[in-house]
């Protein structure tokens, strides 16, 4: 047995690896659970993006190395995804970097940015894999709470000064996981305003870019004037196109962040399989029907699972975006012991508000990750519980 480093001891435990045990363990018994917890897409990636892979995969350029810091097809790709989508001029040399999956981006930041015992803000409730980052790179977690009493946004007013002054990164993430908040125009350019007053440099996660409802673009934080000088957003094919297990994002912003980023991936991954990168490519500029239909699906999903809801009893307001829920927890119970609940009894896995950080107790996020009969059938499992009264 080897001691593991310090920097390994600091990483947080990894609580969806609980509630993988559990799951598996009434699957085992013959249980049948329905899945609502992780945040794994549940359709495939759209066929004319596979199709280009297989076709890619044949030609042997692709069998060697790609060129370190992605093909310049890419980051082209990407360039003409934000004019079209957002309006968003960007430089493929030196404003867009490829990364292997947002998560590897997201973590590496920390390491770019922060020495140990440097201060990042957090959103809590917020994505754990900001943790994970700050914690490899020695540095200390600011939480910025997100209540309901202000749409899930941070209020910066509540931000202590000298955390402000102390801060050298700040992390954001809208559409929101897990609380599937949405932000304004007006909170974005009141971020850059913050940052640029005490030099922080801003990572807006825009992982859930494509899913907005009710009509409702989701913006990007590039478009508040002034973001590039103070900050990146990180944008991953994942959920907009299916395609989580393909590993493919890229980060677009600020020339010194993206020139550190592009560093350390050299060192780490020297170059993502160049198929993968072609097929990316099509994703982004080719139709995006698909991506417009899955938005559509998971709307219809919130839609009835909202309603259903709503009808058995359990008041919940919709999701402005992402394909979560943040369901308040009846009185009586912790998040956690309410998930375990309803896993054990109804066999519906959700994942507790509390392991997004301290403000998410409370809580329990749920994912619209299954097709509408299996969403309506979770619902009538939970009302025959008899917690909920209309
Ligand atoms: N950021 C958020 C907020 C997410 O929810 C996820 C995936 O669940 C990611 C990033 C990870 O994206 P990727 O699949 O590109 O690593």
């Amino acid at each position: 047995y080897f001691e593991p480093s310090h920097t390994i001891k600091q990483l947080p435990e990894q609580f969806f690896a609980k509630l993988v045990q559990k799951v598996q363990k009434l699957t085992k018994e013959g249980h049948d659970v329905i899945n609502l917890g992780q945040g794994n897409p549940d359709l495939p990636t759209p066929p004319h993006i596979v199709k280009e892979l297989q076709q890619a995969a044949e030609n042997p350029k692709h069998h060697k190395y790609a060129p370190f810091r992605g093909y310049p097809f890419l980051k082209k790709a990407v360039c003409d995804f934000y004019k079209r989508e957002y309006d968003v001029e960007l430089d493929p040399e030196k404003e867009v970097a490829v990364l292997f999956g947002a998560k590897t981006g997201l973590v590496e930041i920390s390491q770019c940015l922060l020495n140990p015992g440097d201060t990042a803000l957090v959103p809590d409730p917020g994505y754990p894999d900001y943790w994970s980052g700050i914690a490899l790179a020695g540095g200390k977690m600011a939480f910025m709470p997100l209540l309901k009493e202000n749409e899930f946004l941070p209020d910066y007013s509540k931000v202590n000064q000298d955390t402000l002054s102390a801060a050298k990164l700040m992390f954001l993430n809208y559409p929101n996981n897990p609380t599937a908040a949405t932000a304004t125009k007006e909170f974005f350019d009141s971020t850059v305003d913050l940052a640029k007053e005490h030099d922080i440099c801003v990572v807006h996660d825009f992982a859930y870019g494509s899913l907005g409802y009710d009509d409702e673009k989701p913006r990007s934080f590039l478009q508040s004037p002034g973001a590039k000088d103070i900050g990146v957003e990180m944008y991953t094919l994942s959920k907009t196109y299916n395609m989580a297990g393909w590993r493919i994002a890229f980060a677009v912003g600020n020339p010194s962040v993206i020139e550190h980023l592009n560093l350390i991936q050299d060192h780490m991954y020297c170059s993502i399989f160049g198929a993968i990168q072609q097929a990316a490519a099509k994703a982004l500029t080719d139709t995006q029907e698909p991506a417009i239909e899955l938005k559509n699906t998971y709307e219809r999903r919130r839609d009835i699972f909202i309603k259903e809801l709503n009808n058995i009893g359990w008041k919940v307001d919709a999701p402005k975006g992402t394909f979560f829920s943040w369901l308040p927890v009846p009185e009586g119970y912790t998040s956690e012991e309410f998930s375990d609940f309803l896993l054990e009894k109804a066999h519906v896995m959700t994942a507790p508000g509390n392991g997004f950080g301290p403000t998410g107790e409370g809580y329990l996020r749920v994912g619209l990750l299954d097709d509408e009969e299996r969403l309506i059938e979770a619902v009538r499992r939970i009302e025959k519980l008899g917690i909920f009264h209309q």
